[in-house]
């Protein structure tokens, strides 16, 4: 399992999110405050991000552990973007990874949702400004303030009203948006307690032939019958585990219905 005292590379406390999924485990995250994480890339978008979450959360758990000296650690990365089937909703993905260069593990977790806090108000809508801030939960929600013509960010971590008000008098051409770092976004901290549940129980999912962690469904398969008029339907009938390690594998029935609703039947509902 997990060391006792794990490195957690991440900054904006989120090891308050998760050491309580942690910690009855017996495992306390800690993170090092020497190092610094916005190299990866931030939100605000001052340092873009050169690749995707997954590769990004793997390259800062190592750069993590080599700064630290130590050959276990885990790393924290997350992202908000268009939902790749319908563009207008935004989609919230987090990532963890755990490695331990002893053992070659490599794990991760994840949790995507669209219930997000990701939004944007201009100055031009000033008259939405109540209705914005009720909506985002201004206060347990951070707010960043730009200069709505050049984009410039001003300030970060908002979460006063009298801050906010000052600063609007302030600057006449605003742009508000939610803050997207995890301590200053409820509906995110939540997302990443979720892909904290997801890396704790691949750990748990012990491989039958070698015992190696994360014996996982690595795809689907097969093709439930119609309940009404069994033909067969697009929704899959087998789970099918694939040790990383050992490369067993094992098909197994789904346990959550043997048979479809018709309702999903192209032929029963074309
Ligand atoms: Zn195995
Ligand atoms: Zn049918």
């Amino acid at each position: 399992m997990f060391p006792s005292q794990l490195l957690l590379s991440s900054k904006h406390h989120k090891e308050q999110i998760l050491n309580p999924i942690f910690e009855p485990f017996g495992t306390v995250l800690f993170v090092n405050e020497g190092f610094d994480t916005d190299d990866f890339g931030t939100f605000c978008g001052s340092i873009p991000r050169k690749e995707g979450p997954k590769y990004t959360v793997k390259e800062k758990c190592l750069a993590g552990m080599q700064f630290a000296t130590l050959r276990q650690g885990m790393a924290s990365e997350g992202s908000f973007g268009p939902h790749p089937n319908i563009p207008i909703l935004t989609i919230n993905e987090e990532w963890l990874v755990y490695i331990d260069l002893d053992l070659g593990l490599e794990i991760y977790g994840r949790s995507t949702t669209i219930e997000v806090c990701h939004a944007q108000l201009h100055y031009q809508d000033a008259a939405q400004l109540p209705s914005f801030l009720s909506n985002c939960s201004f206060g347990k929600q951070g707010l960043v303030l730009k200069n709505a013509s050049s984009g410039q960010l001003l300030e970060k971590g908002i979460q006063e009203p009298a801050q906010l008000e000052l600063l609007l008098q302030q600057i006449p051409e605003w742009q508000i948006e939610t803050d997207l770092r995890a301590h200053m976004n409820p509906l995110r901290q939540k997302n990443i307690a979720a892909a904290g549940k997801d890396l704790m129980e691949r750990m748990q999912r012990r491989c039958p032939n070698c015992a190696h962690p994360d014996f996982s469904v690595q795809k689907v398969s097969g093709q439930l019958a119609c309940s009404l008029c069994f033909q067969l339907t697009d929704n899959y009938q087998f789970l099918e585990y694939t040790c990383n390690y050992c490369a067993h594998h094992q098909i197994e029935e789904r346990t959550d219905k043997k048979l479809e609703d018709p309702q999903f039947c192209n032929n029963c509902n074309p």
